[in-house]
């Protein structure tokens, strides 16, 4: 079945698959395709800068990743759970009148919205989408973490700075994706490895320099076997205290990736009958990214033990939901945001809700309106009255509409999937965009640094960097610098939001490339963009083969 895209113009087509998953769902066929679905569900999704604000309830100052101004009252985590207000209260009549979104809209501009998510946390306030962890400083998205600092995407990660993508590992620095591990800097897709720096794809390995593909290997630089001693030698002489060091071996590593490692064609593992990369433990998932534990999904993105969900991004443990954003222990959603509901459509921040539709921060509740309460038949006719005059205006069976976004989209997750989208597009479907003039921010310029971390001292905490990329101001905190100094690590010139994307996009490809196996020579799909230039990808068999 062949559409044309309502957002970006492309046609798509719907697979068969698609069409009997929505009937299961009850979910309607997008008129946008799955990119531009997951672009505007995950312009929900805030990575924004950490800022200062205070409680609209009690002024008590809070930091968060929201903008600097809100279309609607933001209360604390701690205040919003609390039952000192009622989402009942700002519960409005449906007007036929005016279009369903808009009065939607009005009612979610009226309900407070927490300034932060997460729970169970001991002194992690400069962070968000943060989870029972501990000193933590400005960092997102993490489980059980401890001491962590500019970090994105962690689980179990302690006494770390700028890592991406990490499970269970400690003392890592300008890390991707490295899991079980210690002590390792400047390392990409390397499991059990120690004392380290410029892996990729090893495992098993300590005291390795510059390495690629190694397993079970020790003192090894570039893939050739030294004895301890010598290797002791030739590691202090790679200088790595000093940033113009560390910035010419970034380059002989970006060669070493381009050049020498092979490249598995996907990061999937225990993916059975499965289309996608970054799929661990699924099975029937097509055209899934960045899930695991799941069955059943179509055009899922960020999604960990789901099933049967269509078109559903970042929503965890949760089954039958389509066309939703970050809906979690969830079933049966449709067109929801943020909420963790059952039997419900076009909810936003809901809690524990079931058979509501069209409803803003309500909790418990049932047969709700725009936030007001019916009995059953009532609530029953009222929502067939609205889903008819909603597919009368053409609204029904799309999903909230930018304008009730939470923010600038250049400030969003989304803007991390897709960097190319523009401002006029955004704008063009009433969504925000921020730009920001920080050329009255003063600070000193990061090429004023001294080169070597030895050369240090601790007055530079006090001082204020502007980035070059950005113009943004940033500090080094006295912690920070402590950890630099015992790993012998240069100051970081970037503003850490900068660092954390610079990493963060060699795990955003959604796209594969046609490439030949290295071995082989067989035609493979890989998710490595040409640009990256490549040149050794291995298909699955052969990558087994040669490497497991
Ligand atoms: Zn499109
Ligand atoms: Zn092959």
């Amino acid at each position: 079945m062949d559409r044309k895209c309502e957002q970006c113009k492309k046609d798509f087509s719907i697979t068969e698959i698609e069409r009997s998953l929505s009937e299961k769902i009850g979910v309607e066929l997008s008129t946008v395709c799955s990119d531009c679905l997951a672009r505007q569900h995950l312009a929900f999704w805030l990575f924004g800068k950490f800022r200062k604000i205070k409680s609209d309830l009690s002024g008590e100052g809070l930091i968060t990743v929201l903008p600097e101004k809100n279309r609607y009252p933001i209360y604390s985590l701690k205040e919003w759970h609390s039952d000192v207000w009622e989402g009942l209260d700002y519960g409005i009549d449906y007007d036929r009148e005016e279009p369903f979104f808009d009065q939607l809209q009005k009612l979610q501009e009226k309900v407070p919205h927490p300034h932060q998510n997460g729970i169970n946390n001991t002194n992690c306030d400069y962070c968000d989408d943060v989870w029972s962890s501990k000193n933590c400083y400005l960092s997102r998205s993490m489980e059980d973490c401890e001491d962590l600092i500019c970090s994105y995407r962690n689980i179990k990660v302690k006494n770390s700075i700028d890592n991406v993508i990490g499970f269970s590992s400690e003392k890592c620095y300008s890390c991707l994706n490295c899991i079980n591990s210690y002590g390792l800097s400047y390392s990409q897709h390397t499991k059990d490895s120690i004392d380290s720096h410029f892996l990729f794809d090893c495992r098993n390995c300590q005291n390795c320099f510059m390495c690629w593909n190694l397993r079970g290997k020790s003192f090894c630089i570039e893939n050739v076997q030294y004895t301890k001693e010598e290797y002791k030698d030739k590691i202090k002489s790679f200088n790595l205290g000093s940033y113009s060091a560390v910035e010419l071996l970034k380059e002989r590593f970006e060669d070493v990736l381009k050049n020498n490692a092979i490249h598995k064609l996907n990061f999937n593992i225990k993916a059975y009958n499965s289309t996608g990369d970054n799929l661990l433990n699924v099975n029937n998932c097509y055209n899934c990214n960045t899930c695991s534990d799941s069955e059943d999904c179509v055009n899922c993105l960020r999604a960990i033990k789901d099933k049967s969900n269509l078109n559903a991004n970042g929503c965890w443990h949760s089954e039958l939901l389509g066309n939703c954003q970050g809906c979690v222990n969830s079933y049966n959603l449709k067109y929801c945001n943020w909420s963790s509901s059952r039997f419900s459509e076009y909810l936003d921040l809901c809690l524990e809700c079931e058979y509501c539709f069209g409803c803003v921060g309500l909790k418990k509740k049932k047969y709700c309106i725009l936030n007001k309460q019916y009995e059953k038949d009532e609530y029953e006719k009222l929502k067939e009255k609205i889903i008819s005059d909603m597919k009368e205006r053409g609204e029904y069976g799309k999903f909230l509409p930018y304008s009730m976004s939470p923010g600038p989209f250049n400030f969003s997750t989304a803007y991390l999937y897709y960097p190319n989208t523009t401002k006029e597009e955004i704008l063009s479907f009433d969504g925000y965009w921020e730009d920001i003039d920080e050329s009255h921010i003063e600070g000193m310029s990061t090429n004023e640094l001294p080169d070597n971390i030895f050369e240090v001292n601790d007055e530079i905490c006090k001082q204020a960097f502007i980035c070059p990329e950005t113009g943004w101001r940033f500090n080094i905190a006295p912690n920070e610098l402590i950890f630099y100094k015992q790993n012998n690590i240069p100051l970081p010139r970037k503003h850490f939001d900068v660092r954390i994307k610079d990493l963060v996009k060699y795990s955003t490809v959604l796209k594969s490339s046609p490439y030949n196996c290295y071995y082989c020579k067989k035609e493979i799909e890989a998710y490595y963009p040409k640009e990256w230039g490549y040149k050794n990808i291995a298909c699955e068999e052969c990558y087994m083969r040669n490497l497991n």
